[in-house]
Protein backbone atom coordinates (compact mmCIF):
# COMPACT_ATOMS: atom_id res chain seq x y z
CA UNK A 1 0.00 0.00 0.00
CA UNK A 2 1.85 3.15 -1.47
CA UNK A 3 0.56 6.92 -0.89
CA UNK A 4 1.39 10.31 -0.99
CA UNK A 5 -0.50 11.19 1.61
CA UNK A 6 -0.61 9.28 4.96
CA UNK A 7 -0.83 5.77 5.22
CA UNK A 8 -3.65 6.05 8.08
CA UNK A 9 -5.86 8.34 5.48
CA UNK A 10 -9.00 6.86 3.74
CA UNK A 11 -7.92 5.47 0.88
CA UNK A 12 -4.90 3.50 2.23
CA UNK A 13 -7.19 2.55 5.51
CA UNK A 14 -10.06 1.03 3.63
CA UNK A 15 -7.55 -1.87 2.79
CA UNK A 16 -6.27 -2.70 6.07
CA UNK A 17 -8.90 -1.45 9.05
CA UNK A 18 -12.47 -1.18 9.60
CA UNK A 19 -13.24 1.70 12.42
CA UNK A 20 -15.78 3.69 13.17
CA UNK A 21 -14.52 6.99 12.21
CA UNK A 22 -11.38 8.00 10.36
CA UNK A 23 -9.61 10.02 12.50
CA UNK A 24 -9.18 7.41 14.39
CA UNK A 25 -5.57 7.39 14.02
CA UNK A 26 -3.76 5.57 17.18
CA UNK A 27 -6.49 2.62 16.36
CA UNK A 28 -5.67 2.47 12.20
CA UNK A 29 -2.13 2.50 13.09
CA UNK A 30 -2.73 -0.86 15.62
CA UNK A 31 -3.75 -2.39 12.63
CA UNK A 32 -1.39 -1.46 10.44
CA UNK A 33 0.95 -3.48 12.43
CA UNK A 34 -1.27 -6.49 12.60
CA UNK A 35 -2.76 -6.11 9.22
CA UNK A 36 -0.55 -8.67 7.08
CA UNK A 37 0.69 -6.34 4.35
CA UNK A 38 4.15 -6.34 3.19
CA UNK A 39 4.80 -2.90 2.42
CA UNK A 40 3.12 0.11 3.63
CA UNK A 41 4.42 3.27 2.80
CA UNK A 42 3.51 7.44 2.94
CA UNK A 43 3.98 10.61 4.94
CA UNK A 44 3.27 9.83 8.19
CA UNK A 45 1.51 7.30 11.21
CA UNK A 46 0.01 9.98 12.95
CA UNK A 47 -1.70 7.26 15.85
CA UNK A 48 2.01 7.78 17.04
CA UNK A 49 1.47 10.97 18.86
CA UNK A 50 -1.47 11.48 20.91
CA UNK A 51 -3.52 15.25 20.44
CA UNK A 52 -1.20 17.19 22.53
CA UNK A 53 1.71 15.99 20.36
CA UNK A 54 3.32 13.59 22.99
CA UNK A 55 4.02 9.51 22.17
CA UNK A 56 1.62 7.03 22.41
CA UNK A 57 2.79 3.42 22.38
CA UNK A 58 1.65 2.97 18.81
CA UNK A 59 5.08 1.92 18.04
CA UNK A 60 5.09 -0.91 20.53
CA UNK A 61 2.90 -2.95 18.33
CA UNK A 62 5.09 -2.81 15.11
CA UNK A 63 8.05 -4.06 17.39
CA UNK A 64 5.74 -6.81 18.88
CA UNK A 65 4.72 -7.59 15.13
CA UNK A 66 7.98 -7.74 13.44
CA UNK A 67 7.36 -4.70 11.42
CA UNK A 68 10.12 -2.12 10.33
CA UNK A 69 9.15 1.27 10.87
CA UNK A 70 11.69 2.85 8.55
CA UNK A 71 12.06 6.58 7.52
CA UNK A 72 13.33 7.47 3.83
CA UNK A 73 14.51 5.00 1.46
CA UNK A 74 18.41 4.95 2.24
CA UNK A 75 16.95 2.96 5.67
CA UNK A 76 15.06 0.41 3.79
CA UNK A 77 18.80 -1.30 2.50
CA UNK A 78 19.71 -1.57 6.21
CA UNK A 79 16.74 -4.04 7.38
CA UNK A 80 15.95 -7.24 6.27
CA UNK A 81 12.25 -7.84 7.84
CA UNK A 82 9.15 -9.27 5.79
CA UNK A 83 7.11 -6.11 6.66
CA UNK A 84 7.99 -2.45 6.64
CA UNK A 85 6.33 0.69 6.81
CA UNK A 86 8.33 3.30 4.95
CA UNK A 87 7.78 6.67 6.15
CA UNK A 88 8.93 10.53 4.57
CA UNK A 89 12.07 11.79 5.38
CA UNK A 90 10.26 15.04 6.90
CA UNK A 91 8.21 14.66 10.26
CA UNK A 92 6.70 17.34 10.75
CA UNK A 93 4.52 17.67 7.92
CA UNK A 94 2.32 15.00 9.00
CA UNK A 95 -0.42 15.03 6.13
CA UNK A 96 1.30 14.44 3.05
CA UNK A 97 4.82 13.99 1.59
CA UNK A 98 4.90 17.21 0.17
CA UNK A 99 3.76 18.53 -3.39
CA UNK A 100 5.55 18.24 -6.28
CA UNK A 101 5.61 21.34 -7.26
CA UNK A 102 7.12 22.61 -4.02
CA UNK A 103 10.16 20.28 -5.16
CA UNK A 104 10.97 20.36 -1.36
CA UNK A 105 14.48 18.21 -0.90
CA UNK A 106 15.14 15.03 0.27
CA UNK A 107 11.26 14.31 0.49
CA UNK A 108 10.09 10.33 -0.66
CA UNK A 109 8.05 10.52 -3.88
CA UNK A 110 5.36 8.20 -5.19
CA UNK A 111 7.71 6.86 -8.15
CA UNK A 112 10.25 6.10 -5.30
CA UNK A 113 8.11 4.70 -3.16
CA UNK A 114 6.56 2.68 -5.89
CA UNK A 115 9.82 1.37 -6.82
CA UNK A 116 11.00 0.61 -3.45
CA UNK A 117 7.55 -1.68 -2.92
CA UNK A 118 8.28 -3.89 -6.01
CA UNK A 119 12.20 -4.29 -5.04
CA UNK A 120 10.84 -5.10 -1.45
CA UNK A 121 8.41 -7.61 -2.71
CA UNK A 122 10.64 -9.21 -5.19
CA UNK A 123 13.16 -9.73 -1.94
CA UNK A 124 10.43 -11.39 -0.30
CA UNK A 125 10.15 -13.77 -3.27
CA UNK A 126 6.61 -13.40 -4.05
CA UNK A 127 5.15 -14.47 -6.89
CA UNK A 128 1.80 -13.38 -6.75
CA UNK A 129 0.61 -10.08 -5.07
CA UNK A 130 -1.43 -7.17 -4.87
CA UNK A 131 -0.14 -3.42 -4.60
CA UNK A 132 -2.43 0.15 -4.40
CA UNK A 133 -0.37 3.28 -4.95
CA UNK A 134 -2.92 6.32 -4.57
CA UNK A 135 -1.42 9.65 -5.90
CA UNK A 136 -3.53 11.16 -2.93
CA UNK A 137 -2.01 14.25 -3.06
CA UNK A 138 -4.07 14.88 -6.51
CA UNK A 139 -7.35 14.71 -4.42
CA UNK A 140 -5.42 17.37 -1.64
CA UNK A 141 -4.39 19.47 -4.05
CA UNK A 142 -7.84 19.75 -5.49
CA UNK A 143 -9.69 19.94 -2.20
CA UNK A 144 -7.84 23.57 -2.59
CA UNK A 145 -8.79 23.85 -6.24
CA UNK A 146 -4.90 24.76 -6.89
CA UNK A 147 -5.01 23.82 -10.52
CA UNK A 148 -1.17 23.56 -11.38
CA UNK A 149 -0.79 21.36 -8.10
CA UNK A 150 -3.13 19.26 -9.18
CA UNK A 151 -1.59 19.24 -12.96
CA UNK A 152 1.93 18.28 -11.64
CA UNK A 153 0.60 15.75 -8.91
CA UNK A 154 -1.03 13.88 -11.85
CA UNK A 155 2.06 13.98 -13.54
CA UNK A 156 4.12 12.32 -10.88
CA UNK A 157 1.24 9.87 -10.91
CA UNK A 158 1.97 8.80 -14.16
CA UNK A 159 6.07 8.76 -13.09
CA UNK A 160 4.42 6.06 -10.66
CA UNK A 161 2.64 4.32 -13.48
CA UNK A 162 5.60 4.15 -15.67
CA UNK A 163 7.28 1.75 -12.89
CA UNK A 164 4.25 -0.64 -12.58
CA UNK A 165 4.19 -0.53 -16.52
CA UNK A 166 8.10 -1.62 -16.62
CA UNK A 167 6.78 -5.01 -14.64
CA UNK A 168 4.09 -5.30 -16.58
CA UNK A 169 6.20 -5.20 -19.56
CA UNK A 170 8.23 -7.66 -18.07
CA UNK A 171 5.86 -9.84 -17.32
CA UNK A 172 2.56 -9.12 -19.73
CA UNK A 173 0.94 -12.87 -19.38
CA UNK A 174 1.11 -12.58 -14.95
CA UNK A 175 -0.06 -8.87 -14.73
CA UNK A 176 -3.15 -6.47 -14.47
CA UNK A 177 -2.72 -2.80 -13.54
CA UNK A 178 -5.81 -0.49 -13.24
CA UNK A 179 -5.75 3.02 -12.87
CA UNK A 180 -8.81 4.51 -11.38
CA UNK A 181 -10.31 6.71 -8.81
CA UNK A 182 -12.80 6.41 -6.05
CA UNK A 183 -14.10 10.01 -6.92
CA UNK A 184 -13.55 13.09 -8.44
CA UNK A 185 -12.35 16.10 -6.11
CA UNK A 186 -13.41 19.95 -6.84
CA UNK A 187 -15.16 19.77 -9.78
CA UNK A 188 -12.35 20.44 -11.95
CA UNK A 189 -13.32 21.88 -15.37
CA UNK A 190 -11.24 22.86 -18.43
CA UNK A 191 -12.83 26.25 -19.69
CA UNK A 192 -14.48 29.14 -18.49
CA UNK A 193 -15.71 32.58 -19.44
CA UNK A 194 -12.49 34.68 -19.78
CA UNK A 195 -10.77 32.11 -21.44
CA UNK A 196 -13.22 31.03 -23.27
CA UNK A 197 -12.26 28.52 -26.43
CA UNK A 198 -8.62 29.29 -25.50
CA UNK A 199 -7.48 27.52 -23.04
CA UNK A 200 -3.83 28.34 -21.79
CA UNK A 201 -2.76 25.82 -19.81
CA UNK A 202 0.96 26.94 -20.45
CA UNK A 203 0.68 29.39 -17.89
CA UNK A 204 0.37 27.13 -14.81
CA UNK A 205 4.33 26.20 -15.49
CA UNK A 206 4.86 29.86 -14.30
CA UNK A 207 3.39 28.60 -10.71
CA UNK A 208 6.59 27.87 -8.84
CA UNK A 209 4.80 26.95 -5.62
CA UNK A 210 1.31 25.40 -4.21
CA UNK A 211 -1.03 27.46 -2.76
CA UNK A 212 -0.59 25.54 0.72
CA UNK A 213 2.96 27.18 0.49
CA UNK A 214 2.14 30.47 -0.68
CA UNK A 215 -0.77 30.83 1.69
CA UNK A 216 2.05 29.38 4.69
CA UNK A 217 4.27 32.68 3.55
CA UNK A 218 1.70 34.70 3.51
CA UNK A 219 0.64 33.94 7.00
CA UNK A 220 4.48 34.13 8.02
CA UNK A 221 4.39 37.60 6.90
CA UNK A 222 1.59 38.61 9.27
CA UNK A 223 3.13 36.98 12.25
CA UNK A 224 6.50 38.75 12.15
CA UNK A 225 5.89 42.25 11.75
CA UNK A 226 8.56 43.25 9.44
CA UNK A 227 7.46 46.17 7.04
CA UNK A 228 6.43 44.05 3.71
CA UNK A 229 5.64 46.54 1.26
CA UNK A 230 3.23 46.17 -1.77
CA UNK A 231 6.17 46.45 -4.23
CA UNK A 232 7.57 43.10 -2.61
CA UNK A 233 4.94 41.54 -2.92
CA UNK A 234 4.09 42.33 -6.99
CA UNK A 235 8.22 40.72 -6.95
CA UNK A 236 7.09 38.38 -5.27
CA UNK A 237 4.39 37.56 -7.20
CA UNK A 238 5.62 37.94 -10.63
CA UNK A 239 8.95 35.37 -9.63
CA UNK A 240 6.48 32.76 -7.99
CA UNK A 241 3.25 33.27 -10.44
CA UNK A 242 4.53 35.09 -13.40
CA UNK A 243 2.17 37.91 -12.86
CA UNK A 244 2.28 40.81 -15.07
CA UNK A 245 5.11 39.42 -16.88
CA UNK A 246 4.16 36.03 -18.43
CA UNK A 247 0.80 35.78 -16.81
CA UNK A 248 -1.86 38.48 -17.82
CA UNK A 249 -3.39 40.32 -14.30
CA UNK A 250 -5.63 43.36 -15.52
CA UNK A 251 -5.80 46.45 -14.18
CA UNK A 252 -9.05 45.98 -12.41
CA UNK A 253 -7.49 42.62 -11.11
CA UNK A 254 -4.12 44.58 -10.29
CA UNK A 255 -6.28 46.92 -8.43
CA UNK A 256 -8.09 44.18 -6.11
CA UNK A 257 -4.87 42.31 -5.27
CA UNK A 258 -3.33 45.54 -3.96
CA UNK A 259 -6.80 46.47 -2.20
CA UNK A 260 -6.42 42.58 -0.51
CA UNK A 261 -3.02 42.66 -0.37
CA UNK A 262 -3.84 45.79 2.27
CA UNK A 263 -6.63 44.49 4.21
CA UNK A 264 -5.71 40.83 4.58
CA UNK A 265 -1.52 41.39 5.21
CA UNK A 266 -1.33 44.41 6.53
CA UNK A 267 -4.25 45.43 8.36
CA UNK A 268 -4.39 41.46 8.99
CA UNK A 269 -8.02 41.75 8.64
CA UNK A 270 -8.70 38.85 5.85
CA UNK A 271 -10.99 35.86 6.31
CA UNK A 272 -9.30 32.25 6.29
CA UNK A 273 -10.92 29.57 4.02
CA UNK A 274 -10.71 26.20 5.62
CA UNK A 275 -10.82 23.56 3.55
CA UNK A 276 -10.36 19.42 4.15
CA UNK A 277 -6.53 19.28 4.76
CA UNK A 278 -5.96 23.09 5.10
CA UNK A 279 -6.65 26.78 5.78
CA UNK A 280 -5.85 29.95 3.55
CA UNK A 281 -5.96 33.42 3.90
CA UNK A 282 -8.10 35.77 1.98
CA UNK A 283 -5.26 37.09 0.11
CA UNK A 284 -4.09 33.83 -1.42
CA UNK A 285 -7.42 33.14 -2.63
CA UNK A 286 -7.21 36.44 -4.60
CA UNK A 287 -4.22 35.15 -6.28
CA UNK A 288 -5.47 31.67 -7.16
CA UNK A 289 -8.84 33.33 -8.58
CA UNK A 290 -6.44 34.89 -11.23
CA UNK A 291 -4.65 32.51 -11.90
CA UNK A 292 -8.05 29.98 -12.95
CA UNK A 293 -9.43 33.42 -14.83
CA UNK A 294 -5.94 33.31 -16.75
CA UNK A 295 -5.49 29.88 -17.35
CA UNK A 296 -9.20 28.62 -17.45
CA UNK A 297 -9.49 26.02 -14.94
CA UNK A 298 -12.93 26.15 -12.75
CA UNK A 299 -14.00 24.22 -9.98
CA UNK A 300 -17.75 23.77 -8.71
CA UNK A 301 -16.42 23.09 -5.45
CA UNK A 302 -14.34 22.34 -2.44
CA UNK A 303 -15.10 18.84 -1.76
CA UNK A 304 -15.73 15.53 -3.70
CA UNK A 305 -17.70 15.93 -6.69
CA UNK A 306 -20.23 13.37 -8.29
CA UNK A 307 -18.32 13.61 -12.21
CA UNK A 308 -17.22 10.66 -13.83
CA UNK A 309 -14.06 9.30 -12.86
CA UNK A 310 -11.88 6.98 -15.58
CA UNK A 311 -10.97 3.65 -15.17
CA UNK A 312 -7.99 2.18 -17.71
CA UNK A 313 -6.95 -1.41 -17.65
CA UNK A 314 -3.94 -2.97 -19.06
CA UNK A 315 -2.93 -6.82 -19.11
CA UNK A 316 -4.30 -9.99 -18.09
CA UNK A 317 -8.24 -9.54 -18.16
CA UNK A 318 -8.31 -5.96 -18.74
CA UNK A 319 -11.18 -6.12 -21.40
CA UNK A 320 -13.61 -6.86 -18.24
CA UNK A 321 -13.17 -3.19 -17.13
CA UNK A 322 -14.12 -1.51 -20.77
CA UNK A 323 -17.52 0.03 -21.06
CA UNK A 324 -18.76 2.39 -17.90
CA UNK A 325 -18.28 0.31 -14.48
CA UNK A 326 -19.85 0.23 -10.81
CA UNK A 327 -16.93 1.38 -8.50
CA UNK A 328 -17.84 -1.36 -6.44
CA UNK A 329 -17.44 -3.28 -9.10
CA UNK A 330 -13.97 -3.01 -9.32
CA UNK A 331 -12.56 -5.44 -6.56
CA UNK A 332 -15.23 -7.92 -7.64
CA UNK A 333 -13.82 -7.85 -11.41
CA UNK A 334 -10.13 -8.21 -9.95
CA UNK A 335 -10.76 -10.94 -7.39
CA UNK A 336 -12.31 -12.79 -10.68
CA UNK A 337 -9.11 -12.17 -12.68
CA UNK A 338 -7.37 -13.62 -9.99
CA UNK A 339 -9.41 -16.97 -9.61
CA UNK A 340 -9.09 -17.12 -13.35
CA UNK A 341 -13.27 -17.17 -13.66
ZN1 LIG B 1 -10.66 14.05 -0.74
Amino acid sequence: LVTSVAPDDATPGAFYTHVPKRSMYYEIGKDAAVCGYDFIAGSNLRGIKDKKGNPTDLMKYFVENNVAVVRGTDALETIDSRRVVLLNTDSINTGNIGYTIDSIPGVLTLPVMTEACLRHLQKNGRDRFFMMVEGGNIDHASHANDGATVIKETLNFQEALKVAYDFYLAHPDETLIVVTADHETGGMGLGNNTVGYNLRLKYIDYQKMSKSAFSRYCKSLMRDRRVYRWEDMEEYLTDNFGFWKFVPVTQEQTAKLKEDFERCLVLRNGKDKKTLYDNFDEFSQTVFDIMDKATGLGWTTNGHSGGLVPVYAIGVGAEKFASFNDNTDIPKIILDIVEGK
